[in-house]
């Protein structure tokens, strides 16, 4: 059964080698050869939609390649290869085997181009779309095939159901079409159009046929008449210049009508002259020429040789008006810039056949151009290399799993893509999956890689202050700055006062509660900031960078002339806050929202620390609370805990619960007055049992001012004759 279709296949090849073998060398000859070989093989009897046997396809798609663009032997033999991988059993590791990993490359890079789902539906949208493809191609050869091969699709879409018909065509239009013109393909971009529109809007393709085929005689007969008067006057001063007379393309025309809202007759260039000379004088002597010939149309005069398009397109464009007021366009160019109009890029392959490198390198005087601020280089395969990486500079193209293609720079991670879709999604992420795997979150992302982000719904759940240092785009960063501005006031003035006294005492810079005030507001005006809570504030959520601002602040404080140089680095700064309605004080912050935990309820005189929570201020406990980390420095959360203190509490202190297990005596609650009343302390109240085993309870609630002066108190009682233990009665 698949004999017929190789045979097939066998007679087609047969007709484009005679075409070819003059233009390679046995040995390219040879591989071309076996790739065909190897495809035909490969496709035995599958069909294409047409019915017809499928490698015509492959064939077709080297054709094109050889006859339009004079395309390498690589490419030829990638071009034959190009949907074995994609359709049949072969592998590209099998591929490289046989072939080499220079065709295998290109092979590699036609098949991923068409696995990716595409689908474009906005501008910007289709713009990241062709700079993701051309990215994609680490040779620009692979996007060179596969225009070829979207041409040959292209012009066997009828086959095709409606509906994929359609899409195709779409696609091609506002995908294909502009890669070709941005490479400078004119032959590629007008077909690919061209065939796209009549798909798309057959009736109004339909009817700019019929227009122009209605006035075919007429049109020729007005575009020689032209054409004859412009070369005699043009060949009295350019002896060897090329005139010639075309029609604009069906879908420049429509364009024009369409989009642009021209009438038919309006539109100034369906006719266009172009002439084609040896130099760029010659260019503007035949402009001058032609403007003498005719009167030319305001505003319509182009200079695309000292400006070229960016797709490095040049040329002189006029609009001139000949007889019966008939308006048409004239191009004029030289030999090299029409080479480069018609095959852009590609001109490179095209003009390498049958000429030295050294002439190779004359056709690339536009790529030199574009290449301008980087090194020459004698490789052209260098030169193709820089080339690609001009037009998508330093760019990488990410798909979402719907598809929609987000273009960040180079270097980017999950977090980046992420803060780029919406920063709600960045808010909220948790982690990232890049082609269906999880990836570290600091995991930078390759152009053509899909990637989902793994949210949490959970309540309160943010970014992290160490993302800061991992993204690369600045509107990540600023979108979580932004968070922990809004978000996390508190814990921002508190973290910012933290690293503030910590920088302070790095640059051992010690100043007394009234001087670093003072230096605090004047940073803070500075820095253009409202109070000092906001300037501890920015510099919590990153939004001023301390190390930075350092040499200011050593300035400021010399000023205030009170810096010593200590020899103790950890020395905690003198201010005096307001205390939190419980009696802490976290260092130098007004109003900070304070909790004293339940999980240890510390009470005044306790050896305490803070810690950051995340929407409730600090929570405080006790040192030795179980949930404080022993080693504060090495736990997870190190940067969250934060040194507190109880406030100086007026003379009256607190009360503190004393138990005195003592021998039953006489004279015991005398001589525990006694010693209560030689130390100054205030007795609220005094409670006595007298135990079964003769050893008596005494509760006590006296007034001590801080944990010290307690413990002074409980060492004096055990002194009392008798007493066994004093114990601090924990509620
Ligand atoms: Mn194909």
């Amino acid at each position: 059964m698949s004999e017929h279709e190789k045979q097939v296949g066998k007679e087609l090849y047969s007709k484009l080698r005679e075409k070819m073998k003059d233009s390679f060398s046995g040995e390219d000859m040879a591989v071309i050869d076996k790739a065909f070989n190897v495809a035909n093989e490969a496709h035995g009897n599958q069909l294409r939609k047409s019915g017809e046997p499928y490698i015509i396809h492959p064939i077709a798609v080297a054709e094109i390649l050889f006859d339009e663009l004079g395309m390498d032997m690589p490419s030829i033999s990638a071009a034959l290869l190009h949907d074995v991988v994609e359709d049949t059993n072969y592998t590209i590791e099998e591929i490289s085997g046989l072939f080499g990993s220079e065709i295998a490359l290109l092979v590699d890079g036609v098949t991923k181009i068409n696995r990716m789902q595409i689908s474009s539906k906005e501008e910007q949208q289709a713009e990241n779309l062709r700079k993701m493809l051309i990215a994609m191609s680490k040779d620009i050869r692979v996007i060179i095939i596969k225009l070829a091969d979207r041409v040959h699709n292209i012009r066997t879409l009828k086959y095709v159901p409606e509906q994929k018909r359609r899409l195709t065509a779409k696609e091609t239009l506002e995908i294909y079409a502009p890669i070709a013109h941005r490479l400078g393909i004119r032959a590629f971009k007008e077909e690919l159009e061209d065939l796209s529109i009549s798909y798309l809007d057959p009736v109004a393709y339909a009817d700019i046929e019929k227009r122009l085929a209605e006035q075919e005689p007429q049109r020729k007969e007005y575009l020689d008449d032209i054409k004859k008067k412009i070369t005699e006057r043009v060949h009295e001063t350019v002896k060897d210049a090329k005139i010639d007379g075309r029609i604009k393309s069906v879908h420049g025309i429509y364009r024009k009508m369409y989009l642009h809202n021209k009438s038919f007759d309006e539109i100034y260039d369906i006719y266009a002259v172009r002439i084609i000379v040896d130099t760029v004088i010659d260019c503007y002597n035949c402009l001058g020429i032609v403007h003498d010939m005719y009167r030319s149309v305001p505003g319509r005069f182009k200079d695309y040789i000292s400006t070229p398009k960016p797709n490095m397109y040049q040329s002189l464009h006029t609009t001139l008006i000949g007889k019966e007021g008939v308006p048409f366009e004239v191009q004029i160019r030289t030999w090299e810039m029409h080479r480069n109009a018609e095959y852009g890029i590609a001109a490179h392959w095209k003009y390498k056949l049958g000429r030295s490198d050294k002439d190779v390198d004359n056709r690339l005087v536009w790529i030199r151009q574009m290449l301008e601020s980087q090194q020459e280089s004698d490789n052209p395969q260098d030169i193709v290399q820089d080339i690609k990486s001009d037009l998508v500079p330093e760019e990488v193209f990410v798909l979402t799993p719907k598809g929609t293609v987000i273009c960040l720079p180079a270097g980017s991670t999950v977090i980046d893509f992420a803060y780029a879709i919406h920063s709600a999604v960045g808010n909220k992420m948790t982690g990232a999956k890049v082609n269906g795997r999880i990836v570290p979150i600091d995991y930078v992302v390759q152009t053509g890689e899909i990637v989902e982000i793994i949210t949490s719904s959970q309540q309160g759940k943010g970014p992290s202050r160490d993302w800061l240092n991992i993204v690369k785009t600045s509107g990540a960063r600023t979108k979580i700055r932004s968070w922990f501005k809004k978000e996390r006031r508190d814990e921002n003035i508190a973290e910012g006062k933290q690293e503030f006294d910590k920088e302070l005492r790095r640059n051992k810079i010690r100043l007394d509660d009234e001087k670093l005030q003072e230096l605090l507001q004047t940073l803070t005006e500075k820095q253009h900031l409202n109070s000092i809570p906001d300037f501890y504030a920015a510099i919590g959520y990153g939004g001023i960078t301390l190390s930075k601002l350092i040499p200011q602040i050593r300035d400021e404080a010399s000023k205030l002339q009170t810096v010593e140089t200590l020899s103790v680095p950890e020395i905690n700064l003198k201010t005096e806050p307001t205390s939190s309605p419980d009696g802490v004080i976290v260092d130098g912050i007004d109003n900070c929202l304070v909790k004293l935990s339940k999980c240890c309820s510390p009470i005044p005189g306790d050896n305490i620390i803070g810690f950051i929570t995340r929407g409730h201020g600090v929570s405080v406990h006790k040192r030795d609370c179980p949930n404080v980390p022993v080693d504060l420095a090495s736990s997870p959360d190190s940067a969250r805990w934060i040194s507190v203190r109880w406030a100086k509490l007026p003379t009256a202190g607190f009360t503190a619960s004393l138990t005195v297990t003592s021998l039953d005596r006489m004279s015991l609650i005398a001589d525990i007055t006694m010693a209560l009343s030689n130390m100054r302390i205030m007795i609220h109240s005094m409670n006595t049992r007298t135990l079964k085993d003769s050893t008596a309870l005494v509760y006590l609630n006296i007034s001590v001012n801080s944990t010290e002066h307690l413990n002074s108190v409980v060492a004096r009682l055990k002194k009392v004759d008798g007493v066994l233990d004093v114990t601090r009665a924990n509620i």
